[in-house]
């Protein structure tokens, strides 16, 4: 990206309500759009719980042209997802705290994580995905669980 857009996002992004994050090292520093974000969910498949080391991963999505990198540069990992598209997750290379994915069936959004928000407190996960794969000593945490993953509408 040129530094001529990137400024065109950063003055995009400033005047609207920001929300940042990073990660535990603190080496990479990103800010998005609050007003611009989708949605916020759960996700219980198999690959989010081996990347987060956990029961599920937390996101909200935002969108690519709402969302800036403000300091370092992740590392990532590219697998093919439970769908068949390629999920692409992106963590610092220092701390391996995870930052964003990309989800190939849903192109030009980035999904991330609530975990590595400064104040992820105003998300409101609507829904959990990948129900069925859900470990049994942490079941789905909202009303809506989705078996997989739902063909999710574009605004
Ligand atoms: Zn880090
Ligand atoms: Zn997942």
């Amino acid at each position: 990206m040129s530094d001529e857009i990137s400024d065109k996002i950063s003055d995009k992004i400033s005047d609207k309500e920001n929300e940042q994050g990073g990660c535990l090292c603190g080496a990479v520093r990103f800010r998005f759009d609050r007003g611009a974000v989708l949605a916020s969910n759960h996700c219980h498949c198999r690959d989010c719980q081996r990347s987060t080391g956990s029961a599920f991963a937390s996101f909200c999505i935002v969108p690519e042209a709402s969302f800036e990198l403000a300091q370092g540069q992740p590392r990532s990992f590219s697998v093919k997802g439970e769908t068949g598209g390629v999920v692409t997750r992106s963590f610092c290379g220092e701390c391996g705290s995870p930052i964003y994915s990309s989800v190939a069936v849903m192109p030009g959004f980035c999904f991330v994580k609530a975990g590595v928000l400064d104040d992820a407190s105003w998300l409101e996960p609507a829904s959990a995905f990948w129900g069925s794969s859900a470990q049994p000593w942490c079941p789905p945490m909202t009303e809506v669980v989705h078996a997989r993953n739902p063909d999710i509408p574009l605004p």
